[in-house]
C-alpha cells in the first residue's frame, strides 16, 4: 500500500547563509530512511506516465520499487540499463518539467521526488560498491567509432556503443572529460568527483578517452576516417558565448558566463592552492535568466561579492532556469531586477566597469517563442552601480568542425543539421546534443547520444 501523504520529503540542505560562502554541495542527499519513505509514495502506475517525460526512458517505477524494498543496488542496476549518468541526472535534470511533470501524484499534491531518488540510488552505489556497476567490457567486434566531445551527448553515445562491443574513442578538446558538467555547472551543484566517478565507470566498460585533442584543428574528421574509424559522432556542444552588442562590453570587468564559470570551475579559481585566480568583485550584475545566469551569480557571491544582481528582461514567471536553482539563488541573497534590459556598460577613466545602464521593460504581445515579448518603457532607464558584468544570454555551437569538414551543413544559427536518426548531411557522421539543438539540457543531449548510438550501429551493420 502506497504512502498517500501529499507532499514529498524535503531534501536536506546546507543553510543558505553558510553555503553562499563555500563551494560544497548545497543539497546533501536523502538518507536511506528518507529515500525509502519517499519511494513508498510511488503508486507503481501500470502505464508509468512519468516515463513519458524521460528522454532516456529510465524504468522509473521499477527502480523506485527497488528503493522502497531496500534493494538499493538493484535500483541502481535498473537505472543504468538506460542512463549512463544517474548521479548527474539526479542532480541537474529539470525533473519538474520532465518525469515529475507527468507523475500522477502531482495531480493532488507533489509528484514523487524521482530525481532525488535517482541521485540516492547512484550515490548509494558509489559509496557501497565503488568499483562495480560497470557493465564489463564485452568482447570487441573490432569496429572503430570516434566521438568528438565528452559532454553528456558524447559520453552516452560512447557508452551505448562500447556496451555493444564497438571500439570507441572519445576525443576531448579540454584537459578534462565531462563537457559542461565539468567546465560549466559549479561544484556546489554537481561535485566534480561525481562526474569523474561516472566517467570512470564508462571507461571500465571499454570507452577510451583522449583529452587535449581538438578535432578540426589537430586532426580533421576526414583524417579520423583515414585512420580507420568507420563512423563519427559529433557531440561538441554549444560553447561559443553570445554578447548583447551594447556599448561598453569591451571594458575591463565584463565577462561571458562561459569564461567566468570555466575559470571558476575548471581552472579552480575559488581555491587558494591553484595558480589560476579570477578577480574578486564587490558588486556584480549577471545578465540573463537561465541556469547559467543562476550559476554565475551564485559563484560570484561565493567568491565574496557583497551584492549580486540578476538582470532579466522578462518577469519572474518567464525565468527559464530550473525552479530549484531560482529558489536557491533567492535564499542565498542574490537580488533580481526583472523587466530590465541592459543598454550600455559604463566605465571609469581606467577602463574598468563602474555601472550598467538598463531600460525598464513591460511585457507586450507573445513573440515567436510563445512568450510575451519585453518592450522598453520610454524614459524609464536606470543605472546599477557595479564593478563587473557577466553576460549569460546564451551560446551557439563553435564553427570549427563545420568549417573544417566537407559536407557538414548547419542552419542559420550554426547548429548542425541532422535527420531523425541523428545522421548529419555527411555520410557516416552523426551528431547530437547542444551542437544540434543549441544550448538545451543534459538529458536531451543524452537522449540524442542514445539515438545516435542506435543509428550508428544500424549504419555499420549496413556498411
Ligand atoms: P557539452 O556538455 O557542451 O560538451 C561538449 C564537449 O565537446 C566539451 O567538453 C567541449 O570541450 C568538447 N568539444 C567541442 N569542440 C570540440 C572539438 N572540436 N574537438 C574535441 N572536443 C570538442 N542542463 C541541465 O539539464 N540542467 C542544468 O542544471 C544545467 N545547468 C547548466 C549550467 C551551465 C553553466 C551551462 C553552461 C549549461 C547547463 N545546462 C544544464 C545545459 C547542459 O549542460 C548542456 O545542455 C549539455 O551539457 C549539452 O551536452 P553536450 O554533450 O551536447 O555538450
Ligand atoms: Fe510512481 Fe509517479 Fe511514475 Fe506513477 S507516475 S509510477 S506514482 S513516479
Amino acid at each position: 500500500m502506497a504512502d498517500m501523504r501529499p507532499t514529498r520529503h524535503p531534501m536536506p540542505e546546507q543553510e543558505p547563509l553558510l553555503r553562499n560562502q563555500n563551494f560544497d554541495e548545497v543539497a546533501l542527499g536523502y538518507t536511506a530512511e528518507i529515500a525509502q519513505a519517499e519511494a513508498a509514495r510511488c503508486l507503481n502506475c501500470k502505464n508509468a506516465p512519468c516515463m513519458q517525460g524521460c528522454p532516456v526512458q529510465v524504468h522509473i517505477p521499477a527502480f523506485i520499487g527497488k528503493i522502497a524494498e531496500g534493494a538499493f543496488g538493484e535500483a541502481f542496476s535498473e537505472i543504468v540499463q538506460t542512463n549512463a549518468l544517474p548521479a548527474v541526472c539526479g542532480r541537474v535534470c529539470p525533473q519538474e518539467s520532465q518525469c515529475e511533470a507527468h507523475c500522477v501524484r502531482g495531480i493532488r499534491g507533489e509528484p514523487v521526488a524521482i530525481g532525488r531518488l535517482e541521485r540516492f540510488a547512484a550515490d548509494w552505489h558509489a559509496a557501497n560498491c565503488p568499483s562495480d556497476g560497470a557493465q564489463e567490457a564485452p568482447a570487441g567486434n573490432g569496429r572503430r567509432v570516434a566521438v568528438v566531445g565528452s559532454g553528456p551527448a558524447g559520453l552516452t553515445c560512447a557508452g551505448d556503443l562500447a556496451r555493444k562491443g564497438y571500439d570507441v574513442t572519445v576525443f576531448e578538446a579540454f584537459h578534462k572529460a565531462g563537457g559542461v558538467l565539468v567546465y560549466g555547472i559549479p561544484e556546489f551543484r554537481l561535485p566534480k568527483s561525481i562526474v569523474a566517478q561516472e566517467i570512470e565507470r564508462l571507461e571500465r566498460s571499454g570507452v577510451k578517452i583522449v583529452t587535449n585533442a581538438v578535432i578540426g584543428r589537430a586532426v580533421s574528421i576526414d583524417e579520423l576516417f583515414e585512420d580507420g574509424f568507420e563512423a563519427v559522432f559529433i557531440g561538441s556542444g554549444a560553447g561559443l558565448p553570445r554578447f548583447l552588442g551594447i556599448p561598453g562590453e569591451n571594458l575591463l570587468g565584463v565577462y561571458s558566463a562561459n569564461e567566468y564559470l570555466t575559470r571558476v570551475n575548471l581552472m579552480k579559481a575559488y581555491r587558494d592552492d591553484y595558480d589560476t585566480p579570477v578577480k574578486r568583485h564587490r558588486r556584480v550584475a549577471v545578465i540573463g535568466g537561465g541556469n547559467v545566469a543562476m550559476d554565475a551569480a551564485r559563484c560570484a557571491k561565493r567568491l565574496g561579492a557583497e551584492e549580486v544582481t540578476i538582470v532579466y528582461r522578462r518577469s519572474r514567471q518567464e525565468l527559464p532556469a530550473r525552479a530549484e536553482e531560482v529558489h536557491h539563488a533567492e535564499e542565498e541573497q542574490i537580488a533580481f531586477r526583472f523587466l530590465s534590459n541592459p543598454v550600455a556598460v559604463h566605465g571609469d577613466e581606467a577602463g574598468h566597469v563602474c555601472a550598467l545602464a538598463c531600460a525598464r521593460m513591460e511585457l507586450g504581445e507573445p513573440d515567436a517563442s510563445g512568450r510575451r515579448a519585453p518592450v522598453a518603457v520610454e524614459g524609464e532607464n536606470f543605472l546599477l552601480e557595479v564593478d563587473a558584468v557577466i553576460d549569460a544570454i546564451g551560446t551557439t555551437p563553435n564553427p570549427l568542425l563545420r568549417m573544417t569538414t566537407q559536407g557538414l551543413s548547419a542552419n542559420a544559427k550554426g547548429c548542425l543539421i541532422v535527420d531523425d536518426s541523428n545522421e548529419t548531411t555527411r555520410a557516416g557522421v552523426f551528431a547530437g546534443g547542444d551542437a544540434v539543438t543549441g544550448s538545451a539540457t543534459v538529458i536531451l543531449a543524452m537522449g540524442a547520444g542514445k539515438r545516435a548510438a542506435a543509428a550508428i550501429e544500424a549504419y555499420l551493420q549496413r556498411a
